[in-house]
């Protein structure tokens, strides 16, 4: 007979690590987390500018601490120590199996679930925790991307250089945050924020004033109130890589060395789909808020995948009730 995991956890963020934290807790130890990436906290280390400060109260919501796993507030980089912390004191850095993106959970007649991975065949588990986020699949405008300036039309700011020229595209906190933190990272970049309202208001307040007070001192170039309607490549004399030409719908257009779409991320629906998990109209899964249990026993989901409106703590949080509920069910 091939081995049974106890609890098999889809995603090493925040979630995934509280929960096999809580399980350790909980005394079951026959666990793995599976991550695409070849770390944990992957979502972190990308989408998190250098240097931010990473908030327990993120989005302006209060939260507090439910379960065993929990975090001082502090800079992304000591956010990721902690983890990595927490996973040596723990002693479960060996439950951690990277760069397998799995597609799907299916549960079988004998009421195990099967998960398949690239080169560790299929794994067989009890219970399963998905924590898998929203931001594998960030939204994409409407309009082509010319192939050439592909590599510089981006979603984070991890391949922007010293000195270019970007524009951040977006009317939320990641937008918000990409543009005056990469003001902030010193690396002399001239940096443009676009967002088609003429107003910002889907930011928390700390990042709506900050955002505000750039354009205002014209720390940001304020290209408010207007949308791109395509991109087109610029080239540039003595240079591979051409340059973007924006062309926006107010009939203006702009050379930019980098563009970098904040557009939100859609919950990753064909993972749900291939799981068989019911979903409410936009894609998320519909679960049991004291549980974190999904219409299928045995399978749950928690953090982000959940809501757009997710943070660290309620990630932590959710980790604690699923684990709580499959103790519950094995009693
Ligand atoms: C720019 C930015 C700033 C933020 N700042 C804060 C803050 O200050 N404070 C705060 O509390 N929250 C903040 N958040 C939100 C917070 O990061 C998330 O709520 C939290 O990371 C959610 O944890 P998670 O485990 O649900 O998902 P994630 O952190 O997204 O982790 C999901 C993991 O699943 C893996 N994965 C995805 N799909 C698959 C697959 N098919 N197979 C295998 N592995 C897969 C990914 O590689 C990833 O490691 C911020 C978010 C962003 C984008």
């Amino acid at each position: 007979m091939s081995f049974i995991y106890d609890i098999v956890v889809v995603g090493a963020g925040p979630g995934g690590i509280a929960s096999v934290v809580e399980a350790e807790k909980a005394g079951i130890t026959n666990t793995l987390v599976i991550d695409k990436a070849d770390t944990h906290s992957d979502m972190i280390t990308k989408f998190y500018k250098k240097g931010k400060r990473v908030d327990k109260d993120w989005q302006g919501k209060k939260f507090e601490f439910i379960g065993n796993v929990r975090f001082e507030e502090c800079s992304r980089e000591e956010f990721i120590d902690q983890m990595e912390d927490l996973i040596q004191d723990e002693d479960i850095a060996d439950k951690f199996l990277y760069n397998q993106e799995i597609y799907g959970v299916q549960k079988n007649e004998d009421g195990l679930f099967e998960l398949d991975t690239h080169n560790h065949g299929t794994i067989k588990a009890k219970n399963v925790i998905v924590s898998i986020g929203r931001m594998g699949k960030p939204n994409k405008p409407g309009y082509k991307f010319p192939g050439p300036i592909r590599p510089v039309l981006n979603y984070n700011l991890s391949k922007v250089k010293e000195g270019e020229k970007v524009m951040v595209v977006g009317g939320g906190d990641t937008a918000g945050e990409y543009a005056y933190g990469l003001v902030d990272l010193g690396m002399n970049c001239e940096v443009t924020l676009n967002y088609r309202r003429a107003e910002i208001g889907r930011m928390n307040p700390i990042n709506k004033e900050t955002t505000e007070k750039y354009l205002e001192e014209g720390k940001l170039i304020n290209k408010l109130g207007t949308d791109v309607e395509s991109v087109e490549p610029s080239p540039v004399e003595g240079q591979v890589q051409p340059q973007v030409k924006v062309n926006f719908t107010d009939g203006t257009s702009e050379v930019y060395d980098r563009v970098v779409f904040a557009l939100g991320g859609t919950s990753p629906k064909d993972f749900l789909n291939n799981s068989n998990i019911e979903m409410n109209e936009w894609g998320e899964p519909l679960y049991n808020e004291d549980t974190m249990a999904t219409n299928i026993e045995g399978l749950y989901t928690i953090g982000d995948v959940n809501t757009s409106a997710g943070s660290i703590a309620l990630a932590f949080n959710h980790a604690f009730q699923a684990v709580g509920d499959i103790v519950e069910r094995n009693k």
